[in-house]
C-alpha cells in the first residue's frame, strides 16, 4: 500500500497556525508531524494534533451523512437521510419562517471552529447576506476587546511579529497561557533565556510558562490594569519616560498619566494582591532591558476591566519610547494581511437595513425571544449553527439550552462531529475538516501566509463549507452568480492580489510547501514606528481615544480602573484557561468523558476554610449554575481565585453543566460588549452528588 506525505496546514483555532506534513495511506491520514514550510513553526507541533488527529478525522464521532432528528431535542436521536432530502427540509423550514416573521427571523449562530479563509465565512455570509438574515457580531465571545483596545491605540496596523520573543533581554507574557495557546512563543522565549534574558509572566495562575519565569505576578483576575498604571507610575518616577517620543508620538499623555497617578505602587500592589516589590522590580527590568518585548493573550481581556488593561499596558512601551524593530508588543498579527472581505462575503446582497445581534445575546434570544430584556419585534425561529459549538461555549449555559431546546426554532447544524450542540439540532449537515478542503490561511499570531489542499478524500458525503452554503444558495433558488464561484475563486476574493504583499502572486496559487511571509512597505517584517505607523485619526498613539469613546461609551476615553461590589462579598473569582488537550470545546485528546472532567483548583488556605480537601467533589455554583468537580488543593492558584480548564463536554459533569453555566452572559467587558469568562464569582461547597 503506498504510503505519501503531503503538506497541510493547522486550522485550530490557534495563533501559530503551524504548517504539517501529513502522511497517508489508503486515503486515511495516518501520522501528522509539522513541517518546514512555515519557518516560524519549523516541523515543531503540539502533542495534541500531533497524537489525535487521525482519530479527529476519521473516528466514529464524525458526522458523515446529513441526519435528521427523530427524537426530541438533545436526545441525540438522528437518522441518516439524503443530501436532497435534508436540504428540501432546511429550505422548507427556514421559508415558512421567513413567510411568518420576516428575513430577520434567520440568524446564523457562527464561530470560529476552523481558522481557514474561506470555511470559516466565505460563502455562508454570501447566503445570510443574500437572505437578509439578521448578523451576528462574533468578536464579543473571543478577541474583540484585544482588537478594540489595539485598534484603539495604535490603529488597524500590524504589531511586531512573534520571532522576536528570541532576541529580548526582557519578555513580559502578560494574561497569556503561552505553553497551551502559543507554543512557539515559547520556544523563541526559551532561546532569549538561554542567551540570558527575563521573563515575566502576570496571571492569575501559575501556569507552566509562569512556573518558568524569572518573576511571576499573580494579579486577582480583573486587576492587570492596576499593575500596568502602577509600572506607568513608577517608570515616571525613575526618569524612564521618553519625553520626546511622547510629545511627537503619543496623544493623551496627560490625562493618562492623571489615572496612573491615582494607582502608584503600594496601593496597586494592594489592590491587585501582589507585592509591591514585584511591581518594582519589574519596572526596574523594563529600564534595563533592551530589547524588550510584551506578548499579551487572551486571558486578560476576559473581565470588565479587560479592555482597560490591555489599553494600559499597551501605553507602557509608548511611554518609554521603545518601539522599534526589536521592542514592542506582539499584537494586530490579523492586519499583516491584504484581506478584501467585502469582495469575499459581499454584504452589497444585503436586500436592506439589517440588524445586528452581539454573540453573547444568543441565548437570551433562543431562550426568550428578547434582548437586554426587551422583546424582539421578530423573533428568531430559524438558526443555522456553523463552526461553533455553543452549548458548551457560551456564557449562561443553562439559558442557551433552554432555548435550543425550544421546538418552536429550527435550527440547521453543519458540523464534523455529533456535538452536544448537534443533538438539539432539526437536521445536522455533515462539514468536512480541514484536511478534506482547500483554504487558505492568515493567522492571527504571526505573520504568514499559507494555502492548502485537501490531503485525503471527505468522509462519507460530508462537504466543505463552501459546498454546503452553495447547496444551500441553490435550495434557496438564489441564483446571483457569486454562489457559483469555485473554492479558488473565493481564495482570489479573499485578499487582494494586487498588493504588494503577494509579490504578484494570485492566492489561489500560493505554493504548497511554502508560507508566504507578509512585510511592511519596505519590505522588512512589520514594526510599528519604523515602517508602519500608528492608523489613528490623529495619526498617534492613542493614550485617550474619542473613537473608543464613542463606539463604547464616554468612560472608555481611556483606560480605567472600576470595583465591583461583588467582589466584596466572600465568593471566589473562577477563571477558566486553555486546556492542553483541546482547542476550546474542539476534542481531540479528551474532555468529553465523564472521568475526564478537568479539576477545580483551589488555594490551601480557602479550601481549609470550606473544610475541603484534596480529590473532594465539590460543589461549584452561583444563580445561573452548578458544576460539581474534583477538586486539587494548590498554590498555583492564589487565595480568592479558582481555576477550571474550559472547553469540557457536558458529559463530564454529573448534572450535565460545565463551567460555561456559571459565567454570565450579560457581565460585559469595557470594551467590545466583550464575555467575561475571567470575571466569575462562585461559591464552593462540598458536593453531596
Ligand atoms: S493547535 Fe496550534 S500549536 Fe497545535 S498544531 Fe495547531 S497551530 Fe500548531
Amino acid at each position: 500500500m503506498s504510503v505519501i506525505e503531503k503538506p497541510s496546514v493547522c486550522t485550530l483555532d490557534c495563533p501559530d497556525t503551524c504548517s504539517l506534513t501529513v502522511t497517508v495511506e489508503s486515503e486515511k491520514i495516518i501520522k501528522v508531524r509539522g513541517s518546514q514550510a512555515l519557518p516560524y513553526t519549523a516541523g515543531v507541533i503540539c502533542n495534541k494534533v500531533a497524537q489525535h488527529t487521525p482519530q479527529w478525522v476519521h473516528g466514529p464521532q464524525r458526522v458523515r451523512y446529513p441526519m435528521r432528528r427523530v427524537g426530541p431535542k438533545g436526545s441525540g436521536q438522528f437518522e441518516r437521510i439524503s443530501w436532497s432530502d435534508a436540504l428540501e427540509i432546511v429550505h422548507t423550514r427556514t421559508r415558512q419562517a421567513i413567510e411568518q416573521f420576516g428575513r430577520e427571523t434567520v440568524m446564523p449562530l457562527n464561530y470560529a471552529g476552523p481558522h481557514g479563509i474561506l470555511s470559516m465565512d466565505s460563502m455562508s455570509l454570501r447566503f445570510f447576506h443574500k437572505l437578509g438574515a439578521s448578523q451576528l457580531y462574533r468578536g464579543a465571545m473571543c478577541g474583540g476587546v484585544r482588537r478594540e483596545a489595539w485598534v484603539g491605540t495604535y490603529g488597524a496596523i500590524a504589531g511586531l511579529g512573534p520571532e522576536v520573543a528570541a532576541q529580548a533581554r526582557l519578555n513580559i507574557v502578560w494574561g497569556n497561557n503561552a505553553t497551551v495557546t502559543n507554543l512557539h512563543l515559547v520556544r523563541g522565549i526559551t532561546q532569549s533565556r538561554r542567551e540570558g534574558g527575563r521573563l515575566v509572566v502576570i496571571d492569575p495562575l501559575r501556569t507552566r510558562i509562569a512556573a518558568l519565569a524569572d518573576l511571576h505576578l499573580a494579579p486577582l483576575p480583573g486587576t492587570d490594569v492596576l499593575i500596568a498604571f502602577a509600572l506607568a507610575h513608577e517608570l515616571q518616577r525613575l526618569g524612564a519616560h521618553n519625553a520626546a517620543f511622547i510629545r511627537d508620538h503619543v496623544l493623551g499623555y496627560e490625562e493618562f498619566m492623571a489615572r496612573a497617578a491615582e494607582w502608584p505602587v503600594e496601593r496597586a500592589a494592594q489592590q491587585s494582591g501582589i507585592r509591591a516589590q514585584d511591581i518594582r522590580q519589574m519596572a526596574q527590568w523594563m529600564i534595563e532591558s533592551d530589547p524588550m518585548v510584551i506578548a499579551p493573550g487572551n486571558g486578560l481581556e476576559r473581565s470588565r476591566n479587560g479592555g482597560s488593561s490591555i489599553r494600559a499596558l499597551l501605553a507602557l512601551p509608548a511611554l518609554m519610547g521603545r518601539l522599534d524593530t526589536r521592542n514592542g508588543i506582539v499584537l494586530g498579527a490579523g492586519n499583516a494581511f491584504p484581506r478584501t472581505p467585502a469582495r469575499l462575503s459581499r454584504p452589497d446582497l444585503l436586500p436592506g437595513p439589517t440588524r445586528t445581534f452581539n454573540i453573547l445575546d444568543a441565548g437570551e434570544i433562543l431562550a426568550d425571544d428578547r434582548v437586554d430584556g426587551a422583546e424582539l419585534t421578530t423573533p428568531v425561529r430559524a438558526v443555522f449553527i456553523y463552526n461553533h459549538n455553543p452549548l458548551v461555549v457560551h456564557p449562561d449555559q443553562n439559558r442557551m439550552r433552554r432555548g435550543l431546546e425550544r421546538e418552536a426554532i429550527f435550527t440547521c447544524g453543519i458540523e464534523i462531529a455529533m456535538t452536544e450542540s448537534m443533538a438539539y439540532c432539526d437536521v445536522v449537515l455533515p462539514a468536512a475538516t480541514a484536511y478534506e478542503c482547500d483554504d487558505l490561511y492568515a493567522a492571527y499570531g504571526q505573520h504568514w501566509l499559507q494555502r492548502a489542499q485537501a490531503v485525503v478524500p471527505a468522509e462519507g458525503e460530508s462537504l466543505p463549507n463552501t459546498e454546503i452554503f452553495r447547496r444551500l444558495a441553490s435550495a434557496f433558488g438564489l441564483t446571483d452568480p457569486c454562489f457559483s464561484d469555485t473554492d479558488a475563486q473565493l481564495m482570489d476574493a479573499a485578499l487582494n492580489a494586487e498588493d504588494a504583499r503577494l509579490a504578484g502572486q494570485q492566492p489561489s496559487t500560493l505554493p504548497l510547501d511554502a508560507a508566504t511571509p507578509m512585510r511592511a512597505p519596505d519590505g522588512q517584517p512589520f514594526a510599528p514606528m519604523v515602517n508602519v505607523w500608528p492608523a489613528t485619526p490623529s495619526g498617534r498613539i492613542e493614550l485617550v481615544s474619542d473613537t473608543l469613546a464613542q463606539r463604547w461609551g464616554e468612560a472608555q476615553r481611556t483606560a480605567d480602573f472600576r470595583v465591583f461590589e461583588d467582589e466584596a462579598d466572600e465568593s471566589l473569582a473562577l477563571i477558566s484557561p486553555a486546556s492542553d488537550a483541546r482547542i476550546s470545546s474542539t476534542l481531540l485528546g479528551s474532555g468529553g468523558k465523564p472521568h475526564e472532567v478537568p479539576p477545580l483548583l483551589m488555594h490551601p488556605q480557602d479550601a481549609r476554610a470550606r473544610g475541603l480537601s484534596e480529590g473532594s467533589r465539590v460543589r461549584v455554583f452561583n444563580p445561573i449554575g452548578e458544576v460539581i468537580l474534583p477538586l486539587r488543593v494548590t498554590d498555583d492558584v492564589p487565595p480568592g481565585v479558582v481555576s477550571c480548564e474550559k472547553g469540557a463536554w457536558l458529559a463530564t459533569g454529573p448534572n450535565g453543566q460545565t463551567i460555561s453555566a456559571l459565567v454570565s452572559a450579560t457581565r460585559r467587558a469595557d470594551l467590545a460588549a466583550g464575555a467575561c469568562y475571567n470575571d466569575v464569582r462562585v461559591r464552593v461547597s462540598m458536593s453531596a452528588a
